[in-house]
Order: structure tokens, then C-alpha cells, then sequence
């Protein structure tokens, strides 16, 4: 894909970042003291890399707070010249682009519900050609990795480079704990996909309370993300939007200051000499699954023969049923989680279907 061939400029900007990059600010700009405020203690007590607030607010329902529009670029232009700061907004428009742009916006950012529409994604595209600005993607929010990578596709072929990514969770029907779903393998499978593109958490919309920052955070580190982008208010109760979820610059210290920093490597000889053992034996054991699982789908063919000379159906469900009862009960033994042993068998079981399928049909 395009952009894996472009990593180096894509990558260049965040080299010369700390790590984890901390973003951080208000929800909403709501009024110029709360926005300098806020910004002051963010930039003397945390030194924050970019200050965040949303000047145009994608709400749910009409009638709520919906931002205080352009007048709050002004406040945010004034941020980044009195205290030396990136400053960053989320954009949904061309015009919200030419806007941010006009005033000096470092950063800009396309929203959960945007990213999810292509045809919002290529226009604001479209308004960013020739222009030399970093723009972070957040996840659509509906659990689609292919419409996440379309709208990077889209950014990048504008000829914008410093692109990041933010995964804020996913919306879903039931209620949940958190606020949106985190499927972390989606992340995972994107940093697979586009290797070094710098990948951002958002804790805040994730778990939409402050109880579960910390813990979402501590994972995202755990899993190498780049960044953090955490929603900070000087007066979180009194937050015109997202109160539930936002703290005050000083709680945003203690919490950062309470994360374990983990590194991707070492250079530590003798660690790296057991790691190096115990890798071989997980590929071991890899290698002997795939051997296992072959056996395994010989066998199913056979049967799939016995079946097509005798007619008979290929799923008889009480006997799958018998199956996948066993191995939870025999998996749990064995310390394996039902949900990790219901997933697997249901895939092996649809894999030895398919064998059975191709003999059938021969
Ligand atoms: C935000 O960051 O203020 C925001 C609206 O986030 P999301 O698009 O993730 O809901
Ligand atoms: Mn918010």
C-alpha cells in the first residue's frame, strides 16, 4: 500500500518527540480564561507536546453545546505564541480546514464520527493539498480497519506526511464499562498493516470517566503506542461537554506520573539471550500446531469421504456441540479462557467444514 512505502516521511516528525507524546486540553473551548488557564498549568506543570481543545463539537443530539466556533482559533492562537505549545483541533469540513489553517492550527484532527464517511474524509483531504500541517486520524467508530486505513489513504495521498492515527474505541448497542469498545486487536492489526505509523490512545472517549484513564492508559504503553491524548479542564464539574471524563492539569500529572514506561527493546545482552530461547520454543510450538492442524483436516477429509459415499450432512450439530462443551471444560483445566477456546474451536470447526466441503463437492 502507499503509505508503507512512505514511512520515512510520515515517521520524521515524531523523532524528535518524548515518548509517550502527551496531547492533552479541554474537550470543548469554552471561554478565553478557561482556555488560557487551562493551557498555562498544562504547559508549566506537564510541558504537554500539543495543547488540544474542539472549537466545532460533533454532538449526538442538537441542542447541546456544539463549540464556540472560529472566535476560539483566536484563543488558541494566543496559546501557542504565550506558552510555546502545538495547538490542535478537530476538523469535520473544507471549511473547518481553511479556518484552523488561517489561524496557525499545528495539528488537526478528523473525528470518530467523520472518519467513518468517506466522502467527509476526501474533502477535507482535498482542503489540506499543498499544505504542511500534522493530521492524526481518529478510528471510525464502527469497528471497520478497512475504512480506517481508507481515510489515511485519503490524507496521505494529498500529500499530507505527518500523519498519526488516534484509536478512541468503537460505539456499540449493549452498554458497556467503557464509554466505546477498545478491540485493541484492531490497533494491533493496524500497526501490523503500517509499520512506525504513529499510533495515539485516547483514554478520555474510550472510557468516557476518569476512573478508567490510568488503566487504559498502562495498556496502551504496554502495547507501544506513541502517545496519549487525554482531556484536561481547570474545572472539570463545570465542562460544557464530556465533564464525566475530564481532569484537572494537576490530577493529569499524578496519573502520568503514576504510569509504568515500557520500551520495545533492550540492549541488554543476557535478557536478550532469554528472550531469544523462549522465542524459539513459542515458534516450536507454533510450528506444531500448524502440523496438528494439518493432521487434523486430513482426517476431516476422510470423514467428509465416508460422508459423501454414505450421504450424509456434514454439520451434525449435537456432535459439535459435544466437541466445543469438552474442550471449555478440559481448557479451563488448563488455565485457557471459554471465550479463547470457544473462538479457536469455532474456527478449526469452520476450517475441517470447508475441508469437508471441497471433498463433498469433488
Ligand atoms: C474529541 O476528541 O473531542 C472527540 C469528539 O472525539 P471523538 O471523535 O473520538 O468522539
Ligand atoms: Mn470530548
Amino acid at each position: 500500500m502507499v503509505i508503507a512505502n512512505n514511512i520515512e516521511s510520515i515517521t520524521a516528525w515524531k523523532s524528535f518527540r518524548r515518548r509517550p507524546l502527551i496531547i492533552a486540553g479541554p474537550c470543548s473551548a469554552e471561554t478565553e480564561e478557561q482556555i488560557m488557564n487551562t493551557a498555562r498549568q498544562l504547559a508549566e506543570t506537564i510541558k504537554v507536546d500539543i495543547f488540544r481543545a474542539g472549537i466545532w463539537k460533533p454532538r449526538t443530539r442538537p441542542n447541546a453545546f456544539e463549540g464556540v466556533g472560529a472566535k476560539g482559533l483566536e484563543w488558541l492562537k494566543q496559546v501557542k505564541q504565550k506558552f510555546n505549545l502545538s495547538v490542535g483541533t478537530e476538523v469535520a469540513s473544507e471549511k473547518h480546514v481553511y479556518e484552523a489553517l488561517k489561524y496557525g492550527i499545528d495539528v488537526l484532527w478528523i473525528g470518530a464520527r467523520t472518519s467513518a464517511n468517506p466522502f467527509a474524509v476526501q474533502e477535507i483531504a482535498d482542503a489540506l493539498h499543498g499544505v504542511d500541517v500534522t493530521v492524526l486520524i481518529k478510528n471510525p467508530i464502527n469497528p471497520d480497519l478497512e475504512l480506517w486505513i481508507g481515510a489515511i489513504e485519503r490524507v496521505h495521498k494529498a500529500g499530507i506526511n505527518k500523519i498519526g492515527v488516534i484509536h478512541r474505541g468503537f460505539s456499540t448497542y449493549e452498554r458497556t464499562q467503557y464509554r466505546n469498545l477498545p478491540n485493541w486487536q484492531m490497533p494491533i492489526e493496524l500497526m501490523r498493516r503500517i509499520p512506525n505509523l504513529p499510533i495515539i490512545c485516547d483514554p478520555s472517549h474510550m472510557g468516557g470517566d476518569t476512573l478508567y484513564l490510568h488503566e487504559i492508559s498502562q495498556k496502551a504503553i504496554d502495547l507501544n503506542f506513541d502517545g496519549l491524548m487525554i482531556e484536561s479542564h481547570i474545572d472539570p464539574a463545570h465542562a460544557w461537554s464530556d465533564a464525566q471524563q475530564q481532569i484537572m492539569p494537576d490530577e493529569l500529572l499524578e496519573l502520568l506520573s503514576r504510569l509504568i514506561m515500557r520500551v520495545p527493546v533492550s540492549s541488554d545482552s543476557k535478557f536478550l539471550d532469554l528472550l531469544g530461547e523462549l522465542r524459539t520454543e513459542i515458534d516450536l510450538y507454533d510450528e506444531q500446531l500448524l502440523e496438528l492442524m494439518e493432521q487434523r483436516m486430513k482426517v476431516a477429509e476422510t470423514i467428509g469421504k465416508y460422508k459423501k459415499e454414505n450421504s450424509i450432512t456434514i454439520l451434525q450439530t449435537g456432535r459439535w456441540d459435544q466437541v466445543i462443551r469438552k474442550a471449555i471444560e478440559k481448557g479451563g483445566k488448563k488455565g485457557l479462557s471459554a471465550e479463547f477456546i470457544g473462538k479457536l474451536f469455532e474456527a478449526i470447526h469452520q476450517e475441517s467444514i470447508n475441508h469437508q466441503m471441497k471433498v463433498m463437492n469433488k
